[in-house]
Parts: C-alpha cells; sequence; structure tokens
C-alpha cells in the first residue's frame, strides 16, 4: 500500500520532469509521501478580509479584497515594475510586481473583485504589497478551496517562478490528497486511536493541509504531533533497551570492606534521602551484568560529588579501578583535594591527572594505573587520552556533563575490554522535556533535595546606577568576616573589551577597599595557570576578601565563607550560567546573597531572565524557564547536534503529550517488546516501511 506513497513527484499530474527537479533541488520533495508531509505552514481565514482602512502593520500577512483602480508599468528594462492601485470602500493600497509583469497585467481585469493576499510594506506613506497572491473573489468557489482556511506553504523565487507559489503547491497538494484517497495506511494500531480520541492518520493528513474548520485543524495536528512524539519514544527506548541487552557491563556483586568503612566512619555527615535514593538507583544498575549509562542531576550543592565517591568505593571493592573527569583544572584539583580529605584515614590510591601534571610524575601514574595500584583517578580530558591506560576501569564518572561532548564520553567505552560503567553528572538541570526528548537514551537520576540547614540565597537585582549602595552592603558583609565574588561576564569575540571591564571594575573596586585593609585577587582566563592557582589559594584560605574574576570560577568552586555573589551585566549571562555563579555562595551556614547588576536598558528577556533568578532558587525551575525564554532558535542547535529533529511538536508547549506517548510506547514495549501482536502490526508495518524507504534515499 505505501508503495503508492513512493511514487517519484514528477508522476504527480501537473508536476512532470522540470518542475519534479525544482520541487526536489529547492524543498526536498522527491515522492508523493514527501509532498504529503510538506505542511502549510500557516492559515488564512478567508472569512476574514482587512479592509484597507485597517491595514496598519508590516508584520503580518493579511487578506483583503477590493477592486483594481489603476494598473501601470513604470521604467523600462530590468527594473521595470508594474503598479496597481487596490481600492476598496474604505481606501486604497498599492500592489507591486517585478516579475512576470506582462501575464499579470493582462490577467487583472477593471470591475472584478479580488481577494488579495500578501504581507503589506509600509513606504513613502503608504502600505504595499510586493507580489501578493491575487485571485477572483467568486461566491462559487471551486472544492479545492471550498473551506475556510486556506493553507499557506513557503515556496521560494525559483518555485514561484514555475507556477509553485503558495496556491501552486496548494493545487499539487489537493490532486495528491484525491488520488492517495485509500491509500493511505494507518500508523497507530485502532486501541490507540480509540483510547486518545485520534484522527486517523488519512483524515489527519487531510485536515492538516485543508481544514474545513478550526476544529478539525486542531485534532489533525494533535494526531500528527502525537505519531511523531510516539515513533521518537519508541525509537528511544526500543533502541536502550535492546542496547541494555546487548551491551555487556561488569557485575558489581557486592558492597565491600571500604564503601561501608567510609560510610560508617568517615562521612561526617547523614546522606540526604535523595542521595541514598541515588545510590541505590546505581547500585541496581551495576550489579545486573549490563552496563550502565546514568545521568545524575541534581542542583548545584545537592552533594553529586559525594555519590559518585561512594560509587568509586563500590567499584573498589568490586576489583576495579575508578576515574572521575571534571571540565577545569581548578575543579579537578578540587575534586582531589576534597577527596583525598574524605578518604584521609583509609587506605585508597587516589591521583590527580592534568594537563599540568609534571611528565615525571605523568609517567609514574599511568605504570601505577596500568599495574592497578592506583584505585581512583581524578582529573580533566587528560583522562581521555589514548595513552592514559587502565588495569581494570569499571566505573568513569564524568562531571558538568555539558561541557563534554558524546564523543568524549564514548572514548570512555574502549579504556575496558567491556565498556566501564558511565555517570554523568550535570548541575545544569535539563528541562524534563528535553530529558525525555534528547537524552531519551540516558537513564536518569534526580538529587531533588539540599543537604539540611542551607539558607536559600537572597538575590536581588541592583542597577549599575546603585553602585556605592551596593559597595556599602560589601563592606558589611566583609566586616562581618565574609568573602565576596565579583564576576564579569566573558564572551570569546570580545575577550579585549570584557577584559577591560574586569580592570576597569577591579580599578574602582581597588580604589574603594584599599590596602592594607583589603585584599583583593583577580583572576581571568588570560593568566598563566599558576597565578590563577595562586590567588584563588589565597581567597581560599581567607586572605582575600573579594574575588574579582572573569567566570573561570563558575563551575564548582567551594569556598563556604564567600557570602556575596555580585554579577556584573548581570544580562549578558544565560540563565544556567547565572543559576551556576549564584551557587558559589550559600555553601556555607551564613545567609548568602547574590546581587544582579545590570544597566537601566533591559530587553524583555534579560529582564525575564533576572526577574526568574530574583523569584527561584530552583535549578529545575530555571531551566524550565531558560527553555520558554530561549525559544526555537536555541533548541536549533541541540537539533543540528544530530539529537532530534521535531517537525511538528514543540518540546516546551507539548509537555503532556511528551509524557503520554512515552509512558503509551513503555507500555506497549513492556508486554510486546518486538512488536508480534496482531494489534500492534500497523507500528511494525511502518517501521519496515520507513526502513526501506530511509535505504531508498541513501541510494538515490
Ligand atoms: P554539587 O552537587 O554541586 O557537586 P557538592 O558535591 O560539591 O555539590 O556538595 C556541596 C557541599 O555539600 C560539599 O561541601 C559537600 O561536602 C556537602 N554535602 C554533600 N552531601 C551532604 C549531606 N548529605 N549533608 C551535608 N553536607 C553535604
Ligand atoms: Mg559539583
Amino acid at each position: 500500500m505505501e508503495l503508492f506513497l513512493d511514487t517519484k513527484i514528477e508522476y504527480l499530474k501537473g508536476v512532470g520532469p522540470s518542475r519534479a527537479v525544482l520541487l526536489q533541488r529547492e524543498l526536498g520533495i522527491f515522492t508523493f509521501r514527501d509532498l504529503l508531509v510538506y505542511y502549510p505552514f500557516r492559515y488564512v481565514d478567508r472569512t476574514h478580509f482587512v479592509s484597507i482602512r485597517n491595514v496598519c502593520d508590516t508584520n503580518n500577512y493579511i487578506v483583503t479584497k477590493g477592486y483594481i483602480t489603476r494598473l501601470e508599468l513604470i521604467g523600462t528594462g530590468r527594473t521595470q515594475r508594474l503598479a496597481a492601485t487596490l481600492t476598496d470602500e474604505t481606501g486604497s493600497m498599492e500592489l507591486v510586481w517585478f516579475q512576470g509583469l506582462k501575464w499579470i497585467k493582462d490577467a487583472l481585469k477593471p470591475n472584478v473583485e479580488y481577494m488579495v493576499m500578501g504581507k503589506p510594506n509600509f513606504f513613502n506613506g503608504k502600505y504595499s504589497i510586493s507580489h501578493p497572491e491575487v485571485e477572483v473573489l467568486r461566491n462559487n468557489v471551486d472544492d479545492a478551496i471550498k473551506q475556510t482556511f486556506m493553507p499557506v506553504y513557503s515556496s521560494t523565487e525559483k518555485l514561484k517562478a514555475a507556477g509553485l507559489a503558495s496556491k501552486g503547491i496548494s493545487k499539487l497538494v489537493y490532486t495528491l490528497l484525491k488520488e492517495a484517497e485509500g491509500r493511505i495506511a494507518e500508523t497507530l494500531p485502532i486501541y490507540i486511536l480509540q483510547n486518545n480520541r485520534l484522527m486517523k492518520r488519512e483524515d489527519a493528513l487531510l485536515s492538516i493541509h485543508f481544514p474545513e474548520n478550526n476544529e478539525l485543524l486542531q485534532q489533525a495536528i494533535y494526531r500528527l504531533k502525537f505519531e511523531e512524539l510516539f515513533f521518537l519514544q519508541l525509537d528511544y527506548q526500543y533502541s536502550k533497551k535492546k542496547r541494555k541487552e546487548s551491551t555487556q557491563g561488569f557485575v558489581f556483586s557486592k558492597i565491600g570492606e571500604s564503601f561501608n568503612t567510609f560510610y560508617t566512619t568517615c562521612l561526617p555527615f547523614e546522606l540526604t534521602n535523595a542521595q541514598k535514593r541515588v545510590v541505590r538507583e546505581i547500585r541496581n544498575d551495576v550489579k545486573t551484568g549490563m552496563q550502565m549509562n546514568r545521568l545524575l542531576q541534581g542542583d548545584v550543592g545537592s552533594g553529586k560529588t559525594l555519590v559518585a565517591l561512594l560509587c568509586m568505593l563500590m567499584a573498589k571493592d568490586n576489583g576495579f579501578q575508578a576515574c572521575m573527569m571534571a571540565p577545569t583544572e581548578i575543579l579537578a584539583t578540587q575534586h582531589f583535594a576534597g577527596i583525598t580529605k574524605f578518604l584521609a584515614s583509609m587506605d585508597v590510591k587516589v591521583a590527580l591527572l592534568t594537563g599540568s601534571t609534571k611528565l615525571s610524575d605523568k609517567r609514574k601514574i599511568k605504570e601505577q594505573l596500568l599495574n592497578g595500584d592506583i584505585d581512583i583517578l581524578i582529573g580533566t580530558h587528560a583522562l581521555i587520552e589514548d595513552d592514559v591506560k587502565f588495569a581494570n576501569l569499571g566505573f568513569v564518572v564524568i562531571d558538568e556533563q555539558h561541557r563534554f561532548g558524546v564523543e568524549q564520553r564514548a572514548k570512555m567505552w574502549t579504556k575496558n575490554h567491556i565498556p566501564p560503567h558511565i555517570l554523568v553528572m550535570t548541575a545544569t538541570p535539563i528541562p524534563r522535556t528535553l530529558a525525555m526528548t534528547f537524552y531519551g537514551d540516558l537513564d536518569c537520576s534526580v538529587i531533588d533535595e539540599l543537604p539540611p540547614g542551607r539558607k536559600p540565597i537572597k538575590t536581588v537585582h541592583q542597577y549599575d546606577t546603585d553602585r556605592l549602595k551596593v559597595f556599602s552592603f560589601m563592606e558589611k558583609q566583609i566586616a562581618l568576616g565574609r568573602q565576596v565574588y565579583v564576576v564579569y561576564p566573558l564572551i570569546k569575540e570580545s575577550e579585549k573589551l570584557d577584559l577591560k571591564d574586569l580592570m576597569d571594575g577591579y580599578e574602582s573596586i581597588s580604589r574603594r577597599f584599599p590596602l592594607p585593609q583589603y585584599q583583593i585577587s583577580i583572576v581571568h582566563g588570560q593568566m598563566k595557570a599558576a597565578d590563577k592557582d595562586y590567588e584563588m589559594d589565597r581567597f581560599k584560605q581567607g586572605i582575600t576578601n573579594i574575588m574579582v574574576s572573569t567566570t573561570v570560577i563558575e563551575v564548582g568552586v567551594d569556598v563556604p565563607n564567600a557570602t556575596v555573589m555580585i554579577i556584573e551585566n548581570a544580562e549578558r549571562f544565560g540563565l544556567a550560567q547565572l543559576h551556576q555563579l549564584r551557587g558559589r555562595v550559600g555553601r556555607g551556614g551564613e545567609q548568602s546573597y547574590c546581587i544582579l547588576m545590570t544597566s537601566d536598558k533591559l530587553t524583555y528577556v534579560g529582564r525575564e531572565r533576572i526577574s526568574t533568578m530574583v523569584r527561584s532558587n530552583d535549578g529545575f525551575e530555571i531551566s524550565e524557564a531558560d527553555l520558554k525564554l530561549r525559544g526555537p532558535g536555541d533548541l536549533q542547535g541541540l537539533q543540528q547536534s544530530g539529537v532530534v529533529h521535531l517537525k511538528m511538536a514543540d518540546i516546551v508547549k507539548d509537555e503532556s503529550l511528551i509524557r503520554l506517548t512515552r509512558d503509551i510506547v513503555a507500555d506497549i514495549l513492556h508486554d510486546d517488546q518486538e512488536l508480534k501482536k496482531i494489534d500492534n502490526a500497523p507500528i511494525r508495518l511502518y517501521l519496515q516501511s520507513r526502513k526501506k524507504e530511509q535505504n531508498w534515499s541513501k541510494i538515490s
């Protein structure tokens, strides 16, 4: 049946060889199927005409009507254009054409009422539409265009020149739908259609192109979104199941001595319930004999590192090595220091490997890794290098996931004969819908609880003009013995400019907080690593009161005595980054503050970001807001990165549908994994036909 839809587009009535070439080149339409799913990008309500006097903006496509009261060729040769005046009872406007002049001039008649559609321009004090779509307004319209909503398809200049503007395309689609009647296979089982009140596929395709009314259009959209998300989920969940079944993993069969000793004697505090739950989830994974691929999300300061450490000890107890990879040297060093301290009384060998580890030390570490002397290796992406070889690597922790790509993750898979278990940790929570769609191939754990006793950080917004107030607040906090961060944005393209901002800021702070009473550290990306470390260290030890820096301190830096985070030009940071930065304070028992400094000229998005930060301390809530603010533009980046492409559904607006389809698919795979049941035949057939289609497109 689907063979019909594989027919080359050339053979559709009204297409032919030359238009077929254009459709392929311009729109990627090769077959009947491609055209069928070339949906309109909007609809024009043909019962609603704007009167000419009320044309008032240049953003929207409008539908109006009137009579042609003037028609005139202006100029000569290549710059010649055709101008017309369209008049109704309320006024008149200009219509202009630059191509096809003669043909259009002959076609337009006086005393005929036309329907005119297009986007108005405002020029020389008048509204005009160039290359409008013009149709004779008739009461008895033919059935191709009978519906209230007229589909609008995007087209290109070349297609328009070949008579395939939106209207031309809609005629082709109409022809195709007529021919396809009864030949469009249903892809979803009847019970799913019934349970979810979905339109049949054939009806949905008809209504998405030629909706008779708004309700049918909405039903069609819903059905097509459902289908898209359903098959996306099916792909993810099916391949995840398969991968789990086929990728063997190391078995950590026991909880042993190191884990227990650490837990009972070294741990200075009780784990939160969320931490306990996540450790259990991981424990359940690593004893199955299948490889674990788990994403651990937890807000800044929720105690992910400790969970990672417990897992690494679990690995050791089962005869494996573990490693932990951090995105920056500062962080790796800090993890190393923290973990070494935690394990001080235990017989666990921990080592640190980064880009600046001395050559001789490197050699030694590599040796000890190979002969199994090192239990836990901590480092930067230096760990990925091919010559870093382990005796028996069993568990990999990747901290702050968004800095590492999928490929880097994959490299860790090859560090043993069976891939080690992988735990990816991120402190920038991913919105739930994103996690479900884009990271559908990872299992997910969440730490949704902060250790007890933390006071929520107070966040305020201040304008640059209020700087004196901010300075005196800093002074008070410093007098109480606290420390302050002042962070400047750093955007690669304008590094010089940013550095100037930073230095200017540093100077004015130095003037207000002079030596010897105050000590100020400064850290930025263009400093030598050793100098950076020196300054960081002075701040960590409480020798300096103020740390002026770029975002190098963004991730993970832990100075509990720092209670004030001042973010300069806060409007230039993304929400995730602001939240990360704020997470640098509030790590001790004292009340902490975050001050967002901006100029008084804020864009809508800038203002929303700031108010989100002031309102919420919850990383998940912030990430959802971020997604909404960023909109589809940024998501495209994710889509281009090859994770997924959504044609109909919207990751923000269709959250409940994403959940629904996810659950339905999970149920189906749970009791019919290979889709053998007769009820599920439509799904199986569709998947098979799609496989064929994909092969086909590779050949052509
Ligand atoms: P993040 O999730 O941001 O990586 P960390 O692992 O750095 O958080 O933990 C932040 C701080 O909280 C650390 O100083 C850590 O020792 C402490 N911490 C972790 N878990 C607990 C707990 N259950 N109770 C008290 N403090 C904890
Ligand atoms: Mg961390």
